[in-house]
């Protein structure tokens, strides 16, 4: 029997392992931390051993495949005894992809994914097609894949998820950017990161579809480097030949396969970046074959994804926005960009090595304060303290948005869109979002 090792149990990790059990794999799942309880729980019923605090080398050294979770970097040392004895390491979408016929829409970029991916869901669902929701969002590919048997899945897919996918099949597949992020994890060489975002038209054929966007440096200079065979399908803010969708007369056109049209403010989701969202979603649904009064209804009553400028409340005048998933510049960027009233930005938490000159015109042009919301801001006030802004220093939310209830004038916003992950005085960026509503509810 041939013998699967899962490194890593959280929700891909568990979901992995109940599907090799499935599948007749001697399984085996080994975690340097704490293992969940939940995922315990789900991999006792199976009968699946597992071990956690460590990583015994004989019990994983003896493995023919290794699916490594994503959160585990590549030079990790157990990683690297694997790989040196030349034992496959593949993800867990990549096994799961083994297993199942249905049609997968993946996607991925530096940002947008999760709306993004949640948005065609959400339209697919409205469709009444048979559909699940995967990669970084809700369950594991591998455990749906387990446990249902869908005709379709959309897929969010991280470049860490990417790295370890080489027969993996994309039949629709979406990148909708891409910026520096996660160098850190790539040898801090932009390219590494590239290419690992390209995998995700990898193995795709004439039949498959290819959206991105068109107006992005990056995409257009790789573009032809990487032999591509599905449909291309670009789409950008303003109308150019061969576009599938754009934007005229305030009114978003999709062009193929089937051409249509809806006016740009009945979109749910506001903010450029939420109408490449939008297009991106449109133009997949279009491909699958969803009718266009269906993508639009779909596209206009979307609810919105948590943690994404999600609008927490209005106390005394001043507008609260819980944009903690900005966890790099470019999502700020696209935050402040759609910014209507002069903004109280907090910024700041665990810097992946970000060059902040991108929001500089953008905090110039929008902001009336700065809030440094870190263990360590001194590469913020490097930047930001010449821009002649008042500037607050805080440790904990409950000062942050003290400071911001004080600073921020009546009619101004005050925007929690850190450019940072949380990791230094959160346990997540949800958990980050999650302490901001509290406090801003409890003003
Ligand atoms: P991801 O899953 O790629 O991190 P999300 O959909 O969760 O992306 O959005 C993360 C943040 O990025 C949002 O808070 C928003 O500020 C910004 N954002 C969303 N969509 C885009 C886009 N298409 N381009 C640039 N920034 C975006």
């Amino acid at each position: 029997m041939a013998r699967i090792v899962i490194l890593g149990a959280g929700e891909s990790g568990a979901g992995a392992a109940v599907l090799a059990q499935k599948k007749g794999f001697d399984t085996f799942v080994s975690d340097m931390s704490t293992i969940k309880d939940n995922y315990k729980q789900l991999l006792d019923e199976r009968g699946i051993p597992w071990e956690e605090g460590r990583h015994t080398e004989e019990l994983i050294l003896n493995a023919d495949e290794v699916i490594k979770s994503p959160g585990i970097p590549n030079d990790a040392p157990m990683i690297r005894k694997v790989m040196e004895k030349g034992i496959p390491v593949i993800s867990e979408i990549e096994f799961a992809g083994r297993y199942t016929d249905a049609k997968m829409v993946c996607i991925t970029g530096s940002n947008g994914k999760t709306t993004t991916t949640s948005l065609i869901y959400h339209i697919f669902k409205k469709a009444g097609l048979n559909v699940g929701l995967a990669g970084n969002i809700g369950q594991s590919l591998a455990y749906q894949v387990a446990e249902y048997d869908y005709d379709y899945y959309v897929i969010e897919l991280s470049s860490f998820q990417l790295d370890n996918m080489y027969k993996f099949h994309a039949n629709i597949a979406v990148l909708m950017n891409i910026t520096p992020d996660h160098l850190d994890r790539y040898g801090h060489q932009m390219q590494n990161y590239v290419d690992a975002k390209f995998r995700i038209i990898q193995n795709q054929t004439d039949e498959d579809a290819f959206i991105f966007w068109n107006d992005d440096p990056i995409i257009q200079r790789e573009l032809h480097k990487y032999g591509i065979h599905g449909h291309y399908y670009p789409f950008a803010a303003k109308k150019e030949a061969g576009l599938a969708a754009f934007v005229e007369e305030n009114k978003v056109w999709f062009m193929e396969p089937v051409a249509f049209n809806m006016e740009q403010e009945e979109l749910a989701l506001t903010g450029t970046h939420n109408l490449f969202n939008s297009m991106a979603a449109g133009i997949s649904a279009n491909i699958a074959g969803v009718k266009n009064e269906c993508i639009r209804e779909a596209l206009s009553d979307f609810k919105g994804v948590e943690h994404r400028l999600e609008k927490v409340a209005r106390v005394r005048g001043v507008e609260y926005i819980n944009d903690s998933k900005a966890t790099n510049v470019n999502s700020c960027w696209y935050a402040l960009q759609s910014m209507k009233t002069k903004t109280i930005l907090i910024l700041g938490g665990k810097d992946k090595g970000n060059d902040y000159s991108e929001i500089a015109d953008l905090v110039r042009e929008k902001c009336s304060g700065l809030i440094f919301l870190g263990l360590h801001n001194e590469k913020l006030h490097a930047f930001f303290d010449g821009f002649g802004l008042p500037v607050r220093d805080v440790q904990s939310m409950k000062d942050c948005v003290d400071a911001a209830y004080e600073m921020a004038r009546k009619g101004e916003t005050v925007l929690l869109s850190p450019c940072c992950a949380s990791f230094d005085l959160f346990k997540s960026y949800e958990d980050r979002g999650d302490q901001f509503k509290a406090c801003v509810r409890n003003l």
